[in-house]
């Protein structure tokens, strides 16, 4: 019989998105389904989520829970198996899951995924399941909860990013519900405030994080953002696994968002789709000039202004520059006023628009990911598997997942895309003159595109690794 598995997540594709988190707690699903692993995932009731959830039948209820009766749903939508927490006072709201509309943190954020902790405890032991996997700070205190509670069921903590933490004033822990020995440098304690994902951290059973280069980078005090030590602690219990994509939904062969759709083998198609994003871009309509594009979240970490720094080469060099992302105003304003200092040469869509990232993908010549870190990042692997070879500064999973085409990997006939060092707008200006001095020799980008197109980018390798550390966990207890 199939392992069961809570997963624990605040974002799950395609119902509710703000980055890859959802991607990844979307996709876990099919991939464990394939390795005796039966997932069933808890999600706070959006109204998006609620709104797509089919028939359902309530599973727990409780009188009141931070001021109102809450109840957890069981349902299904978008092929996925729901646990939905239907607590209207802390989830019923506009605007995204963490920010109200006018993009401001909800002022009660510890206390919506307190009760989202809470549900999860509750339900794993009420519904029999054998282990749980908590996402990210949102979850943080899901292993907590179920250390403290009356049948301890283990629990795997995946890190999708240490830089959000979750961080909250010590005067909110008598709403927590926990023990008063939680509240120590051997719990919940961060720093004199209450650490969400610091809590993960120490109460799981195992820890992972979404591949092996970040694994190794945050425990380091650079990348270990005041959680290192912590970290190094458990590097017994740390494993690094690569993100992958569902391979089926991001498919160029019948992506309905793009203009044309094409494959490795048949690659003619890509060519209507950069005719069809330059025109949503306002871009000049021309076939042959290199596309270099942005997606991602505007903020430091995703170093758009390194890009915007470095854009001279692209410019100087005949090529054109499409921006999709949104996020940090000052960053927004700065992507708008590049492209209207560049009519026609570069373009900028400031907003989420999951289509039109899909067409970009699709469109352009190359993805450009010029993170100061990233975990795993899943444009480049989207990048990789549409044909626009990557971009990529040399961290974490951007490491571990692009080929740098140098002498070396074209003497070997092995690259798929460019690396360059990490958080310098020089050395990404080299690396988009060496792209472009690449691109100029059409039969290497070809060759680029077409092992770009072959690289395994889904689950699959992965979710073997998943299975054998679920399976460990629910043994050791079982
Ligand atoms: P992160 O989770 O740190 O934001 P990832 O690279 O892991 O970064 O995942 C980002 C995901 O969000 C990708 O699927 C990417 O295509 C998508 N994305 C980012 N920004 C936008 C945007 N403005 N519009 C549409 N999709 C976006």
């Amino acid at each position: 019989m199939a392992l069961p598995v809570l997963a624990v997540a605040s974002e799950l594709y395609p119902l509710i998105k703000t980055g890859g988190l959802a991607d990844a707690a979307g996709a876990l699903p099919a991939a464990l389904a394939g390795q005796g692993v039966a997932v069933r995932t808890l999600i706070p009731g959006y109204p998006k989520v609620l709104a797509a959830l089919g028939a359902a039948r309530t599973v727990l209820e409780w009188p009141e829970l931070y001021g109102a009766p809450v109840r957890v749903l069981e349902g299904r939508a978008a092929g996925l198996d729901l646990l939905v927490l239907d607590a209207p006072h802390l989830f019923d709201r506009p605007g995204g899951p963490y920010v109200a509309p006018d993009g401001a943190e909800w002022g009660d954020n510890a206390i919506r995924f307190a009760a989202l902790g809470r549900a999860a405890a509750r339900v794993a032991d009420a519904l029999g399941f054998a282990a749980v996997h908590a996402h990210d700070w949102q979850a943080g205190l899901v292993p907590a909860y179920l250390r403290f509670a009356p049948r301890p069921i283990p629990c795997l903590f995946t890190i999708h990013n240490l830089a959000y933490q979750g961080k909250f004033d010590a005067s909110l822990f008598p709403l927590l519900g926990l023990p008063a020995q939680a509240m120590s440098t051997q719990g919940l304690e961060y720093f004199g405030a209450i650490g969400f994902l610091k809590s993960g951290l120490w109460y799981a059973d195992a820890i992972n994080t979404v591949s092996p280069s970040y694994a190794e980078e945050i425990l380091t005090p650079e990348g270990g953002m005041g959680l290192d030590g912590l970290l190094r602690g458990r590097s017994g219990d740390l494993h690094g696994i690569l993100n992958g994509l569902d391979t089926t939904d991001w498919d160029p062969k019948t992506d309905p968002h793009l203009a044309a759709r094409f494959s490795a083998s048949a690659p003619a198609g890509r060519a209507a789709n950069k005719a069809a994003l330059q025109a949503r871009l306002g871009l000049a309509a021309d076939p042959a000039a290199p596309l270099f594009a942005f997606i991602g979240r505007l903020a430091w970490q995703k170093g758009a202004d390194l890009l915007l720094a470095a854009a001279h080469v692209p410019m100087q060099g005949g090529a054109q520059l499409a921006m999709l992302g949104s996020g940090e105003p000052g960053l927004e304003q700065a992507c708008r006023s590049f492209a209207a200092m560049h009519p026609g040469r570069a373009g900028a869509f400031i907003g989420f628009d999951e289509g039109l990232a899909r067409l970009v993908y699709a469109g352009c010549d190359a993805l450009v990911v010029p993170s100061r870190f990233e975990p795993c990042g899943l444009a480049q692997l989207a990048a990789l598997r549409y044909g626009a070879p990557p971009i990529v500064a040399r961290t974490g999973g951007l490491a571990d997942t692009v080929i740098d085409t140098n002498h070396a990997a074209l003497a070997a006939g092995c690259g798929t895309g460019v690396q360059v060092a990490p958080g310098s707008a020089e050395a990404l200006a080299a690396g988009l003159r060496r792209a472009l001095a690449l691109y100029a020799d059409s039969a290497v980008w070809r060759g680029m595109r077409r092992r770009a197109m072959a690289t395994d980018v889904s689950w699959g390798p992965s979710a073997g690794r998943y299975a054998a550390i679920l399976k460990g966990l629910a043994a050791r207890h079982g």
